[in-house]
């Protein structure tokens, strides 16, 4: 008998499975043939205190720390990007509701040329930036929960699709086509899939809508060094380019609701991001080097749900992440081990309900 079954190997599973480790045995279940394969192999990896509804604020704040200082000999997890607001000369009105919401400071045009040297000062009329955004190592974080789970004496089974969930004696039979796993209590982290797998075990669906998120890299413009920029976006999020390992991405910040898939990048929209982030550059867009896209999954307010699934004891939410899932992992996954172990969590009690499945019961 197994005391925690996780459903889902991206980085909320993994983190509720290392953490959960601490109070008893664990299980981690994953469909695919590696950890990070959907939504968490594909994000754009960065850390934005600023983004987000007040709870994955909250959430993003307490998890800073473990960030900065993993403890144990361990480096940080982030490093310094800074993130960049570039707006239209009509774009006046969006660009201070950005400022005010992130917390930016205005610098002129000529100022972000300094530090961007391929800005168009004839489109770019505004420019703000902060230096607090900083990428987050993602590989390496879901690489150390993964090596707690298993000091810990818990187990990570891939190829195993969850195909039903019933009731047990003592808790929960899931059963994956060659395997049926007994465990005390559930934990649904399955992305996208999250409402798939609650309906399986009976549990009413709390509405997660999948997200589409695309991304084209293309080669560093104008063979710059583009290694020190920081992430450039567009007011109201209508894009964003990052560098990454002397690339840049490029996102139209698309979110078209889609069925839970292994999602792919439509042209149409990845040529409109494009086209949005090369009116106000000078280098032109080169043909990318790769796209691919990625579902952010969201509850119908926008904010995680995470506790235990009213009516269904020992079955526990752990979905709807958002944009938002790696920068607030941290707090997110001691928030749940604390709830599943009847302690006082961290987090103030009004972000604990904002979180809590029951609002939607
Ligand atoms: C393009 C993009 C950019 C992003 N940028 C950022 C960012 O900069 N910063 C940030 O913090 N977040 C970002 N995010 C969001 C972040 O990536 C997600 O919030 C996070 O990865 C969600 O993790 P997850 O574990 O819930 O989902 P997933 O990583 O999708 O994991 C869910 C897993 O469950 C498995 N599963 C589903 N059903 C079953 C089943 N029946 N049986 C077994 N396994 C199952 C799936 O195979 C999948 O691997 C971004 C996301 C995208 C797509």
């Amino acid at each position: 008998m197994i005391d925690f079954l996780v459903i889902g190997g991206g980085v909320a599973g993994i983190g509720a499975a290392a953490h959960l480790s601490e109070l008893g045995s664990v299980v981690l279940l994953e469909r695919e043939t590696a950890l990070g394969y959907h939504a968490s192999g594909r994000s754009a990896a960065m850390f934005e205190e600023g983004y987000g509804p007040p709870a994955i604020k909250a959430l993003s704040r307490a998890s800073r720390s473990f960030f900065e200082t993993p403890g144990a000999g361990r480096e940080t997890y982030l490093s310094p990007r800074g993130l960049m607001l570039l707006g239209k000369a009509e774009e006046r009105a969006g660009f201070e509701a950005d400022l005010a919401e992130m917390d930016l400071q205005e610098i002129s045009v000529e100022q972000a040329q300094a530090r961007v040297p391929i800005l168009n000062p004839d489109v770019v009329s505004y420019a703000a930036i902060h230096e607090t955004a900083t990428d987050i190592d993602t590989d390496r974080l879901m690489l150390e929960w993964t090596k707690v789970l298993r000091q810990a004496g818990g187990e990570v089974r891939l190829r195993q699709e969850v195909r039903a969930i019933t009731r047990s004696a003592a808790g929960w039979r899931v059963d994956t086509g060659d395997a049926v796993y007994e465990a005390r209590q559930i934990v649904n982290a399955a992305g996208a899939w999250a409402d798939v797998v609650a309906a399986m075990a009976d549990v009413a669906p709390v509405g997660i809508e999948p997200r589409r998120r695309s991304m084209a890299q293309l080669a560093a413009p104008a063979g710059l060094d583009v290694r020190d920029w920081p992430m450039l976006m567009g007011v109201n999020e209508g894009w964003y380019a990052k560098p990454q390992a002397g690339k840049l991405l490029v996102s139209p910040a698309d979110a078209d609701p889609v069925a839970p898939q292994d999602a792919w990048a439509d042209d149409l929209v990845l040529a409109t991001g494009l086209a949005r982030y090369e009116e106000m550059v000078t280098a032109p867009v080169t043909r990318p080097e790769a796209s691919w896209a990625g579902l952010r999954s969201f509850a119908p307010d926008g904010v995680p749900v995470m506790g235990a699934a009213p009516a269904a004891a020992g079955f526990w939410w752990y979905a709807g992440q958002g944009g938002y899932g790696f920068q607030s992992a941290p707090a997110s996954a001691r928030l749940l081990r604390d709830l599943v172990a009847g302690r006082t969590p961290e987090p103030e009690s009004e972000t604990v309900a904002a979180l809590s499945p029951a609002r939607f019961s």
